[in-house]
């Protein structure tokens, strides 16, 4: 609960239906899609202008109050997840699409606008915008910039951070800053790609300039069967290594398959160990003959069954299964935790069978769909939060798949970022020199480490408690920084 003098100074920059202090409202904000970790805010603030944003930030600053920034709390590891000491800071009114200029192929959009509206707003003009997470028809812009977020179609399109013009942010001492610009390259620092995937730790987005992409002329997907996930895996690694460049190469395991297709009907095969959905897009006939090429590469690995789409309608169902692939875990399991770690895609099939041994070790069932062509995993561990001990195992089990993925050379997030979920695993990703340089980085932004503390850098403190940090005669480095 915030301090009175505080609730008076905010009810001079918001109307009384845009503070929400009591439990039954903020309730619905106490976690985000890692619903492991839960807290209560001291209050929800719901503004509606830049104006109030920055008179917002001005007043938390000086009562050295924490602010997490919130869009549709769809993010997968804790990023929004409120501090009990501080304000959420929802930016959900802030949905309109402010220009849209066909010829410079760009948005401006608020940050509260939904990812697929922005496409959708735009595919009068022939253009969309690529960067499409799963969770499109629910997560902001505003979001996906904070978390760099990708999708299927960022294997050939890019990541958030690649689809970007121009931000414009509200720093915690209410300063508001403008990144990017109109040109390919800017002077300077690239402040835009450090402040995309910055987890909401240096400013409030407030504004966000996207780059649209034609839509292609033409699009097919490759559906192909495996009775053997290293099949599959080493069908991954023969696509690319011809050179092909998909626009989406995705990976489907059993136990996954039994829980999409009774769901969406994707018509996929109930016999298949592994599924690989291999998407060509262009124009016409460069289309038609990457496909054949991929059609001959997975038979060549030993298919069991390949089929390619004739049709818009069939290309939707092929990929449908895909896209409710999550929420389809929710139809078979009281609650699932979804990892997300990047490999070299050579370790795709030991690491694979490595997650199924673990899985068998800790007893828990575990979903595995992801982003093949990209090494980009994500087990869904199935779990019961009712039940005695399964939380824990869960979160064992995650970080052990997590360790895999450093120790095989990878890295512990690919597109759902840090939060609170792997401060762990950054302390053993990263030494003390790079740990240095992103408490740097936040310093420069939030000297007093008001925003979003406790989120995607761990403290020198914690990762000395760890074990990974040389603490000197019991002195930390850099003592002027905040430890949380
Ligand atoms: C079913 C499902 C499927 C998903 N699929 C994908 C996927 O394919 N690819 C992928 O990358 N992710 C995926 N995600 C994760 C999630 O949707 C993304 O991380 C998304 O970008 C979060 O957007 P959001 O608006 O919900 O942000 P929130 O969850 O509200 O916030 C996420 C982070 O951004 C910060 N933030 C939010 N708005 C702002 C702002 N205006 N200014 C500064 N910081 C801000 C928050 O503080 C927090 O740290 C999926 C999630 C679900 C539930």
């Amino acid at each position: 609960m915030l301090n009175p003098a505080l609730l008076t100074a905010l009810g001079n920059i918001l109307p009384a239906a845009a503070i929400l202090t009591a439990a039954e409202d903020t309730r619905p904000y106490e976690c985000d899609g890692l619903t492991l970790f839960r807290e209560q805010p001291g209050a929800v603030l719901l503004p509606e202008n830049e104006a109030q944003v920055v008179a917002i930030m001005k007043l938390c600053h000086a009562a050295r109050m924490p602010v997490i920034a919130r869009g549709a709390g769809t993010g997968l590891s804790g990023g929004a997840r409120p501090d009990r000491n501080g304000v959420i800071l929802s930016l959900a009114k802030f949905q309109r699409i402010l220009a849209i200029d066909p010829q410079a192929r760009t948005a401006t959009v608020q940050p509260g606008v939904r990812n697929l509206a922005i496409s959708q707003a735009v595919a009068p003009y022939g253009l969309h915008y690529a960067p499409d997470p799963s969770s499109q028809l629910a997560c902001t812009i505003g979001g996906n910039v904070a978390e760099n977020s990708g999708g299927v179609h960022c294997m050939k399109y890019g990541l958030t951070v690649h689809n970007l013009r121009r931000v414009r942010a509200v720093l915690m001492n209410g300063e508001v800053i403008e990144l990017g610009g109109g040109a390919l390259d800017s002077p300077g620092y690239d402040l835009l790609a450090v402040m995309c995937g910055s987890e909401g730790l240096l400013g409030i987005v407030t504004e966000v300039t996207v780059k649209l992409t034609p839509t292609a002329e033409d699009a097919k997907c490759v559906l192909a069967a495996f009775d053997d996930v290293s099949k599959a895996s080493a069908a991954v690694a023969a696509i690319i290594a011809a050179g092909i460049v998909p626009s989406g190469l995705e990976m489907m395991d059993r136990l996954t398959i039994a829980a999409v297709e009774p769901f969406v009907h994707a018509g996929y095969p109930g016999d298949a160990e592994a599924i690989l959905l291999c998407e060509s897009d262009g124009v016409a006939a460069e289309v038609a003959a990457e496909v054949q090429i991929v059609r001959g590469l997975m038979e060549a690995s030993g298919a069991s069954l390949v089929d390619v789409s004739t049709s818009d309608e069939q290309l939707a169902r092929f990929w449908s299964g895909r896209k409710a692939a999550f929420g389809a875990a929710g139809r078979i399991s009281p609650a699932y935790y979804c990892m997300d770690g990047t490999i070299p895609r050579r370790a795709l099939a030991p690491v694979l069978k490595r997650i199924a041994e673990l899985s068998a070790e800790f007893g828990l069932p575990c979903m595995n769909v992801f982003h093949a062509g990209d090494g980009n995993l994500h087990p869904l561990i199935l779990y019961d939060p009712n039940r005695s001990g399964d939380a824990e195992k869960t979160q064992a089990f995650g970080a052990k798949v997590l360790e895999l993925c450093i120790e095989v050379g990878g890295t512990i997030t690919g597109e759902h970022g840090v939060g609170v979920e792997k401060l762990r695993e950054m302390c053993i990703q990263f030494e003390k020199p790079e740990l240095e340089r992103f408490h740097g980085v936040k310093h420069a932004f939030d000297p007093e480490g008001l925003l979003n503390p406790g989120k995607a850098v761990p403290t020198l403190h914690r990762c000395a408690e760890m074990g990974r940090m040389h603490v000197h005669r019991g002195a930390l480095p850099h003592p002027d920084l905040p430890r949380f």
